[in-house]
């Protein structure tokens, strides 16, 4: 099979596919695939190794506490995610004998685990078991589209069917059948890399012989553009309290947020709300934009200067109902998770240097 030909020469020496070729360690493609959900792959291989590191194994990673586990996702975003594979780590390790993980027999057992639906399972399954099961990206849902023509929006719903049909005859070629896992990341690598969106490289593909847009010159109009869910604009007030702390150095207020957060629910940052009534004293550094899922905030940074800390432990206002951690100014970088967080505490530094 041409497909997998190219991929052997081709494909690019990612860490856990390294990891695979020496040991089939389902725990290493299930970060990996976990990781690379919404992270793109130069972000995501520093975190996977730095993240293999702390926890080499399923058991590791059951006993990680949030605080452990935050800060080696950093950068990664959406940390909901991280939380579901700690949890099914939990699981996993829970029914196990010491040192043995008992994985999940096939794709059904595996979408039972928290965080585990159909394109994780079926990429766990095939990469890491060698079951001939499909796994279907938007990469993925491009190259058919390509193949067959598909003049549409490729995240249509109605096309899902037909994108499985298609890539289920693919697979049952018995080349692709003996090597499931490198087929599926054979077909997601040729739309990343060679079948790309504005661009394709048709002399260099490797499938080209069976392709229609290429035959019908039509790769600018197959597939048509993506439907966009409505975006919901939000204005936010970050608050971010300061003040000197009893060794005089200066300290910045964060909190924890609840699980009746709008955003970011459960991580640890700057206070926000929706409100237009700030507390007195407060003073605006800036303004910055910034995306999470269906939601484009705009984020007003204010900064509140406090009385310096005593022993007691200081709310930074009346109208929080919660008292925050008073972390030490040149550390809190290092303990923010969230882009939100990281582009209004920049703000403040702008304002706070001499
Ligand atoms: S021939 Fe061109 S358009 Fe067709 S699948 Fe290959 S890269 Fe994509």
């Amino acid at each position: 099979m041409q497909l997998l030909a190219w991929y052997d020469q081709n494909k690019r020496p990612l860490p856990w596919r390294l990891d695979q070729a020496s040991l089939r360690d389902p725990y290493r493609t299930w970060v990996s695939e976990v990781m690379l959900q919404q992270t793109l792959i130069p972000v995501v291989i520093p975190a996977y190794q730095r993240f293999l590191k702390k926890f080499p194994d399923v058991f590791a990673l059951s006993l990680a506490t949030e605080d452990e586990l935050r800060p080696l996702v950093k950068g990664l975003g959406y940390y909901r995610r991280f939380g579901m594979l700690q949890r099914a780590a939990k699981i996993i390790a829970g029914v196990s004998p010491p040192g043995k993980p008992l994985w999940p027999e096939n794709q059904d057992a595996w979408k039972v685990l928290p965080g585990i639906g159909e394109y994780t399972s079926a990429a766990i399954g095939s990469i890491a078991f060698g079951i001939p099961v499909p796994v279907i990206d938007g990469n993925v849902e491009r190259v058919l589209c390509r193949l067959a023509d598909i003049r549409q929006a490729p995240n249509l719903p109605e096309l899902k069917p037909r994108y499985r049909q298609m890539i289920t005859k693919m697979l049952g070629n018995p080349i692709a059948t003996a090597r499931p896992g490198d087929f599926n990341q054979a077909m997601m690598e040729l739309g990343q890399r060679i079948c790309t969106p504005k661009s394709p490289d048709c002399g260099a593909c490797p499938i080209s012989a069976k392709c229609a847009s290429r035959k019908a010159k039509s790769q600018h109009l197959a597939p048509a553009p993506k439907i966009r869910p409505a975006y919901e604009e939000v204005r936010l007030q970050m608050i971010i309290g300061l003040r000197r702390g009893l060794d005089g150095k200066r300290e910045v207020a964060l909190f924890r947020r609840g699980s009746k957060s709008k955003f970011l629910k459960g991580s640890r940052g700057f206070w926000y709300g929706e409100t237009r009534d700030l507390p007195s004293g407060t003073e605006n550094v800036g303004s910055f934009r910034h995306s999470i899922t269906k939601h484009k905030i705009t984020a007003d940074v204010q900064i509140l200067e406090m009385k310096p800390a005593t022993k007691k432990s200081c709310k930074i206002s009346a109208w929080t109902k919660e008292s925050p951690d008073w972390v030490p100014a040149g550390v809190v970088e290092n303990e923010l998770i969230s882009n939100l967080d990281v582009k209004a505490w920049r703000l403040v530094t702008r304002r706070l240097q001499p």
